[in-house]
């Protein structure tokens, strides 16, 4: 179990790709999820990387948001573009991040990132609302390295 092909099953990953879409119907924000096996880096400067090779940091509002886990280092961690830093109060991810790791904790992969996907979508859409022509800049599927 530290694969990241048998992470999740193709339908939990259809699951999440939903999640993401359903979010993303309440807020401009962009949820991406990203899973890769090992890192020798600190998961959060690792998500940072990840951040900007995935072109997350060209979103218009600057709102983009990265969920990033590492199977084999069972490494987790949640960052948001710098629009995000700039409108909410530093402990704005910390809800969110409790229930994926909670879930995460007792080996429910699927549900823990579906659950922190849509608390993310609820959490963003008080600062970042959905707009009419809103578009999806950023692909909603999972991003795996
Ligand atoms: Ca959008
Ligand atoms: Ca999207």
């Amino acid at each position: 179990m530290s694969k990241v092909e048998d992470f999740l099953t193709k339908e939990e990953e259809q699951e999440i790709v939903e999640a993401i879409s359903k979010a993303e119907k309440n807020t401009s924000g962009e949820i991406r999820v990203h899973i890769e096996n090992h890192t020798e880096k600190p998961p959060l400067e690792r998500a940072q990387e990840v951040f900007h090779f995935l072109g997350m940091d060209a979103t218009v509002l600057r709102n983009g948001v990265l969920f990033y886990v590492g199977v084999a280092d069972h490494a987790f961690a949640i960052i948001g573009d710098e629009g995000i830093d700039k409108a909410v109060e530093n402990d704005f991810w910390d809800c969110t991040r409790d229930i994926v790791i909670s879930n995460f904790k007792e080996k429910k992969y699927k549900e823990g990132l579906v659950a922190g996907i849509l608390r993310a979508g609820e959490r963003l859409e008080q600062y970042f609302p959905f707009t009419e022509g809103d578009k999806d800049e950023l692909s909603n599927e999972i991003s795996k390295g």
